[in-house]
């Protein structure tokens, strides 16, 4: 069982931001310490970039693809906060194409997608955790020791002894800047620049368009990503789904590109890499603004005691899913110092 101390002197009233991993992460760990916890999500469900999108016969998971765990605390809380039916190894053949265009097979490693789909962890993390979702927060508002919440509707959202912030840097950084923190605000400067934005592309093959292997990094200025999302473990359907994933310098030149052409371009792109010549039967297209960040410092959270105000998220913790994890649960123990 995941160890988590609760020896603090008083209860707070703890918001959080944001119901990826790492704020529902922040808010299971908080809630476990004692404090009362409330999380405020834009979206219609929780989950962020763990995400899966609703196709005619089931989902694909067009946000993260899979999760490694180096830290095995992270499986602890997985198997104690979410259920160890949420989640599973997907043993798929794995290949990257070389400089020379040769392919080769990712190193062995376990890696883990959410069962049936990848928002099966994070809806199963949320389920006991007092979360209000479709409001989006603009601003903190200082009353007294307190932070005020407020929407882009322009609504209060209760009094709060303490704020985490878990949107991705730029979003964050709209909220302190809303909040008159430029102080806060400034050290995510750096972090902005680094964000990389990615086009998700699912589309639904009648026949399996190709089986060199499941999951693919080709060597294309392109193409970033390709995947079986039906190879995953408990995709359920006919014919294979897959996703394509652009490369960040292809979807900055491309971040107006009207979704259809996006489709139009990444298949194009994919036949040649495939020689997989028949079209799909349904595709659907994502833009992701803010996808991953590019290598920067790993500070692991960001935390003004004074102010009570912490910011965790993968961005500060290497990027990736276990990333997010990894910088709440350290935010919300030098919260309890
Ligand atoms: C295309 C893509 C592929 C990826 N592939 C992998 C992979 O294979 N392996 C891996 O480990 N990682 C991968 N990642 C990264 C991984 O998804 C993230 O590291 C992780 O999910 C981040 O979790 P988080 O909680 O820090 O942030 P998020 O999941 O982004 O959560 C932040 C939440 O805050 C909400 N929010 C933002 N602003 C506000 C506001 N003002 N008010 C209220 N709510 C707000 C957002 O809606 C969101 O739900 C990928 C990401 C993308 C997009």
């Amino acid at each position: 069982m995941l160890k988590v101390t609760s020896d603090i002197t008083s209860i707070r009233n703890v918001a959080v931001i944001g119901s990826g991993l790492a704020g529902l992460s922040s808010a299971i760990i908080l809630g476990q310490m004692g404090h009362n916890v409330r999380v405020f999500e834009k979206s219609r469900g929780p989950g962020g970039r763990m995400s899966s999108k609703r196709v005619s016969d089931g989902s694909a998971d067009i946000g993260a693809q899979y999760f490694t765990v180096r830290n095995p605390n992270f499986l602890t809380f997985l198997h104690q906060y979410a259920g160890a039916s949420t989640f599973d190894t997907w043993s798929a053949r794995f290949g990257f194409q070389d400089s020379d265009n040769i392919w080769q097979p990712f190193p062995q490693e376990n890696r883990y997608v959410g069962v049936p789909r990848m928002t099966a962890i994070t809806r199963a993390l949320s389920a006991g955790i007092d979360l209000v979702s479709e409001v989006r927060i603009e601003r903190l508002v200082q009353a007294g020791e307190q932070w005020r919440l407020e929407c882009t509707e322009g609504k209060s959202h209760g009094l709060f002894d303490q704020v985490v912030i878990t949107a991705p840097p730029a979003q964050a950084q709209d909220i302190l800047m809303g909040s008159g923190l430029a102080e806060l605000a400034a050290k995510l400067v750096s972090p902005v620049e680094q964000i990389l934005p990615c086009w998700a592309v699912a589309a639904h093959f009648a026949q399996p368009p190709t089986d060199r292997f499941d999951a693919m990094r080709p060597n294309s200025d392109t193409l970033y990503w390709v995947a079986n999302n039906s190879s995953k473990p408990g995709r359920d359907g006919s014919g294979q789904w897959w996703v394509l994933h652009a490369t960040p310098e292809w979807t900055k030149a491309n971040v107006e590109t009207a979704p259809d052409e996006v489709c139009a371009e990444l298949l194009r792109e994919f036949r040649s890499l495939t020689d997989h010549t028949g079209d799909p039967t349904e595709t659907v297209a994502h833009r992701w603004l803010y996808a991953r960040s590019a290598d920067a410092d790993n500070p692991g959270y960001l935390l003004d005691q004074k102010k009570r105000i912490g910011l965790a998220g993968d961005w500060l913790a290497g990027g990736r899913v276990e990333g997010a994890w990894e910088s709440a649960t350290k935010l919300a123990a030098a919260m309890q110092s």
